[in-house]
C-alpha cells in the first residue's frame, strides 16, 4: 500500500532578488513500512520538498504545482486545523534544526507532556508515565525529565525532539538531517534509535540526508535530487551499486574521472545550479562530463530502466553507465 505520494511538485520562493525555483517537478512515493531516503547536495530542494509535504512552507513560498496524497487524502486541500491534527497524529516531523526546536524555559518533561496532552486526553499522571516511557525509548534517563534543555548535550536534546515527535505513534516519520551537527558516535546512535522505533511502530520513514553510508545502512528506496529535480530513484542497492546518472556517480565517486577526494557530495566538481529560472535543459548539464547538445536544450524525464526498480533522468544514462562499468573493470 502506498502511504505518501508526491507528484510533479514545484515550489518557488519569492525573494527580494526575484523568484527562486527551488523544486521543479519532483515525484516519488513511499509505501507502508518503507524507509525512503531523499538525498542530494546542499540546496537541492530536500527540505523544501519536506516542508511542502508537511504544509510548513513560509508565506513567501509558492506551490506552483503538485499532488500530495497521504493515505489517499489530498494534503494540499486540508484546512489548517485538519493539517495540525494530521501532523501530530500521523506524520511526525524531526526538523533539520531540531536542536533549536526546544523551549529553553520549559523542562524537557513538561514539553514532552504538552506534546502528548495537546492531542490525547491523558491525566497528568498518565502523561508523565508516557513521557518517561518515551524517554526510555529514545535512550534518555527518565529521571532527568525535570531538567531544562541547556542541561542536555546536543545529542540528548535531539533525542528529546525525537521523543516528542514519536509521542503519538505516527504512521510516517519525516526526519530532515536529524544528526547534523552531532558527533559521529552520537549520529550512529540516533540513527539506530530512529530505526529501532520505526521498526517497533511499523511506521514509514522519509529520511533526508546526504550521507550515502547512512542510506545504505538504513533505507530501502531513495531519490537523488539536484537543483530541485530528481536525478535518479529506485531501490537503494540498485542505485548505489549501479548508479546510472552521472550526478549520482559523482556523489558516490563510482566514476573515477569524477573522483576528487573522499566520498562526499562535494566531490562533484563545479557549482550548484542557478535556480533563477525554471530549467530548460538538464540542471546538471554545466557540470556533467557526459553532456551533449540535447542536454542543454531538453530536460530529461525520470524514466525507468528496464528490468529493475530503478529510474533515471539522463539522456546519456546508457553511455555513462557503460563507461562506469568499463572504468570499474579496468580498476580491478
Ligand atoms: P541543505 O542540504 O543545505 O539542507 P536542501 O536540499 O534542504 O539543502 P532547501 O533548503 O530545500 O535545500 O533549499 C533549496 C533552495 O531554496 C536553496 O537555493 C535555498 O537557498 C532556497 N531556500 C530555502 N528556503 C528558503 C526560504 N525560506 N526563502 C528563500 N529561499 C529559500
Ligand atoms: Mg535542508
Amino acid at each position: 500500500m502506498t502511504l505518501l505520494t508526491v507528484e510533479d511538485l514545484a515550489v518557488r520562493y519569492e525573494t527580494r532578488e526575484g523568484s527562486l525555483h527551488s523544486v521543479n517537478g519532483v515525484s516519488f512515493s513511499i509505501g507502508d513500512g518503507v524507509n525512503y531516503a531523499l538525498s542530494g547536495e546542499s540546496a537541492s530542494g530536500k527540505s523544501t520538498t519536506a516542508k511542502a509535504i508537511l504544509g510548513l512552507l513560509p508565506d513567501h513560498a509558492v506551490v506552483e504545482s503538485g499532488r500530495i496524497e497521504f493515505e489517499g487524502r489530498d494534503l494540499r486541500s486540508l484546512t489548517s486545523s485538519q493539517r495540525q491534527d494530521l501532523l501530530w497524529e500521523e506524520i511526525a516531523f524531526i526538523p533539520q534544526t531540531a536542536i533549536d526546536a526546544l523551549d529553553p524555559v520549559m523542562t524537557v518533561g513538561a514539553q514532552t507532556k504538552q506534546a502528548i496532552q495537546t492531542h490525547r486526553e491523558l491525566s497528568e499522571d498518565n502523561a508523565d508515565r508516557r513521557a518517561r516511557e518515551l524517554f526510555e525509548t529514545v535512550g534518555l534517563d527518565p529521571e532527568r525529565i525535570d531538567d531544562y534543555p541547556h542541561q542536555f548535550s546536543g545529542g540528548m536534546r535531539q533525542r528529546v525532539v525525537i521523543a516528542m515527535a514519536l509521542a503519538l505513534d505516527p504512521k510516517l516519520i519525516i526526519a530532515d538531517e536529524p544528526t547534523t551537527g552531532l558527533d559521529v558516535i552520537v549520529q550512529d546512535k540516533i540513527i539506530d534509535n530512529i530505526l529501532q522505533i520505526q521498526e517497533e511502530t511499523d511506521s514509514s520513514l522519509l529520511l533526508i540526508t546526504h550521507d550515502m553510508s547512512v542510506i545504505a545502512e538504513t533505507c530501502d528506496e531513495m531519490s537523488v535530487m539536484y537543483g530541485g529535480t530528481v536525478m535518479e530513484q529506485g531501490r537503494v542497492e540498485n542505485l548505489l551499486i549501479n548508479p546510472s546518472n552521472p550526478y549520482t556517480m559523482g556523489l558516490k565517486n563510482a566514476f573515477p574521472a569524477l573522483d576528487d577526494d573522499g566520498d562526499d557530495l562535494v566531490s562533484v566538481p563545479g557549482k550548484p545550479p542557478s535556480l533563477d529560472e525554471s530549467p530548460t535543459g538538464c540542471v546538471f548539464e554545466p557540470r556533467c562530463p557526459f553532456s551533449t547538445e540535447e542536454c542543454s536544450t531538453t530536460e530529461p524525464e525520470v524514466e525507468p530502466l528496464p528490468y529493475r526498480d530503478h529510474s533515471v533522468a539522463c539522456h546519456n544514462a546508457d553511455r555513462a553507465a557503460r563507461m562506469r562499468r568499463d572504468a570499474e573493470d579496468a580498476a580491478t
